[in-house]
């Protein structure tokens, strides 16, 4: 049956607006002196004491029961500590993908004695974490992943390797996705997901690979006779495939799908405004209006969160919308300005116009190429 898109106008209640200044504060202190390209760097940047300082805040696991070190707060008041980090480009790394999608997964599907052992570590900022899903041959195709957990005395015995495993080499944690069985013809059958300790588990060599960029924050992540645990599966065996989909519609929810470009719009301003001419006020004017549409429509997105409803149609499309515009902006600022991109050296503004034009053709495939998330589309709207 067709259904529609639901983008809700929503204002965020005044709890979350008070929590705006004293996030502004907290990064005004913590993080002034800071370059424009360190800021562009953004949710690139693994700061683990940077992290401890948002977590002694209060600012991670904001959602979470109490119990388990959470603060139960509103998905709104998140909404906004995750946009002001954002804006600001602060390193928010070593804390974010457990605060985003680990945690919660956990939450969700782990065991009452992993949600005891490991939230509470994440909510004082103490535990990074990676996402081990995609293979050599299995990206946008998911469920073809062939890293082998077979059955062993007390736990499994993990074969194969996961690839493009971002801040593996210095995260704690990596959630993997694993085949515990092979189900013919079921493809999306037989996988379960485990809670891998990268720190301890033997049989595990992380190998860098290096971006564009020139940076190394991907790793190939190879498994070689590597023992796992019984405790350390999340969920049962053979539910992987439910729960990662769960786990990807967290990782497609936040305003970090249309803020990877804020840096260079912000620095676009500080250049243009000093002779501004009819041109860049249009452009700018543009762009901030982009901005505003996609604020809308990601904070409907939370609202829809808040409310216990599943926005997995609305997630994808503020991906999909939101990654078109932001790996636009390099673009359009070349165009306006003219000014050549720059590695290290270079003013400020060309050093940034060179991360972001070196970084955006990853923004559409991470957490999901646009040709699947418009599949993902069509089906919620009941095209396909
Ligand atoms: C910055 C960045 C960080 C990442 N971090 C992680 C991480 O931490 N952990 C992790 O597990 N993975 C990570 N990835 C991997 C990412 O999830 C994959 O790159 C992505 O899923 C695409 O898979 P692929 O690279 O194998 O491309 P492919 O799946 O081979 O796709 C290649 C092209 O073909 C298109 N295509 C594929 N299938 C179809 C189809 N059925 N219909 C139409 N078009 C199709 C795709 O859209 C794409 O344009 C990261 C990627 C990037 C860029």
């Amino acid at each position: 049956m067709p259904t529609t898109f639901r983008f809700a106008l929503r204002d965020l209640p005044p709890e979350a607006e008070a929590l705006r200044g004293e996030v502004r504060a907290f990064l005004r202190e913590q993080f002034s002196g800071a370059k424009p390209v360190t800021r562009a760097r953004s949710w690139g940047g693994f700061d683990r004491e940077f992290s401890r300082r948002v977590g002694a805040r209060g600012w991670i696991g904001m959602t979470w029961p109490k119990r388990y070190g959470g603060h139960e707060r509103s998905f709104l008041e998140r909404y906004v500590v995750l946009e002001e980090m954002l804006a600001a480009g602060a390193p928010v790394s070593a804390h974010w993908v457990a605060d985003r999608q680990s945690g919660p997964l956990l939450l969700r599907f782990g065991t009452e004695e992993q949600r005891e052992r490991i939230l509470p570590g994440i909510v004082r900022g103490e535990l990074a974490f990676a996402i081990g899903m995609s293979e050599p041959d299995s990206g946008s195709d998911l469920a073809s992943i062939r890293t082998r957990a077979a059955r062993a005395d007390g736990g499994y015995v993990v074969n194969g390797t996961k690839v493009w495993t971002s801040n593996a080499h210095i995260s704690d944690y990596l959630i993997a996705l694993f085949r515990t069985q092979i189900v013919p013809d079921k493809k999306h059958e037989g996988l379960t997901q485990f809670l891998v300790d990268l720190k301890s588990t033997k049989g595990i060599t992380i190998r860098p690979i290096i971006d564009l960029a020139g940076r190394h924050h991907f790793n190939e992540v190879n498994f070689t006779d590597a023992f796992v645990p019984e405790a350390a599966r999340v969920g049962n065996e053979g539910d992987g495939w439910k729960q990662v989909t769960t786990e990807l519609a967290f990782e497609r929810s936040g305003p970090e799908r249309y803020l990877s470009s804020i840096s260079l719009i912000r620095e676009l301003i500080r250049e243009v405004s000093a002779r501004p001419d009819e041109r860049s006020l249009e452009q700018v004017g543009r762009l901030v209006a982009g901005l505003a549409t996609l604020r809308q429509m990601s904070t409907s997105v939370a609202g829809m969160l808040q409310a216990g409803e599943n926005p997995n149609l609305e997630a994808a499309t503020v991906k999909d919308v939101g990654t078109t515009f932001e790996q636009s902006v390099p673009e359009l600022v070349h165009a306006l300005v003219g000014t050549e991109p720059t590695n290290e050296t270079g003013s400020p503004f060309q050093q940034v116009l060179g991360y972001i034009t070196q970084t955006a053709p990853s923004f559409s495939l991470r957490g999901g190429t646009r040709e699947i998330l418009r599949g993902i589309i069509a089906r919620g709207l009941g095209l396909r």
